[in-house]
């Protein structure tokens, strides 16, 4: 079985003539199909905890990045929009609420070495630790944590952009020093 995408036509289903490059025609129905890079919305949640601001991680369960911290954010639905889709990756993976109208843009970048993913960084109003409610982690998101600065993020994160994000929310900030992971 072939499971390679776009293999056939999904209008009329006549199979695509070699080589199977983007953007392709149909030689029947001469529609053509295109890959386009698909957005990620990532959302930097600052939480005070103990007079210190933070920033809202999740320890990934699944690969890529296994075992590692990220930023909170996901793919958007077809019906979201960045801010909407945004806030509610934060309840799934975090049970935190967060108004998706409070989300502010901060940063947005394309993936390398291949630019397939447009990665949307924005930032929510900051929160009180003692707000975030219950947690309980689950196959895909092993916990809740708070990073403080920008220390260190390359070993702990998963991936280089959200470092890259983070560092540019602590700087803005003047925050420095050691990241100082929590569970919360
Ligand atoms: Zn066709």
């Amino acid at each position: 079985m072939n499971l390679t995408r776009d293999t056939f036509c999904s209008f009329c289903g006549t199979a695509y003539e070699a080589p199977l490059a983007y953007p392709r025609t149909c030689a029947s129905c001469k529609t053509q199909v295109w890959a386009n890079p698909i957005p990620v919305s990532l959302v930097l949640v600052p939480v005070v905890k103990d007079g210190k601001t933070g920033l809202l991680v999740i320890r990934r369960g699944i690969q890529p990045g296994k075992d590692k911290l990220a930023l909170v954010g996901g793919f958007l639905e077809d019906h979201e929009t960045w801010a909407e889709g945004g806030a509610r990756e934060i309840l799934e993976e975090t049970n935190v609420t967060v108004d998706a109208k409070t989300l502010t843009t901060f940063w947005f970048t394309s993936t390398t070495p291949r630019p397939n993913r447009v990665l949307l960084f924005s930032v929510a109003a900051p929160l009180d630790a003692s707000a975030l409610g219950p947690y309980t982690g689950d196959a895909e998101t092993l916990e809740r944590g708070l990073v403080f600065g920008p220390g260190g993020l390359d070993e702990v994160f998963a991936f280089p952009l959200h470092v890259e994000a983070a560092k540019r929310f602590f700087a803005e900030r003047s925050l420095t020093g050691a990241h100082g992971y929590v569970q919360v």
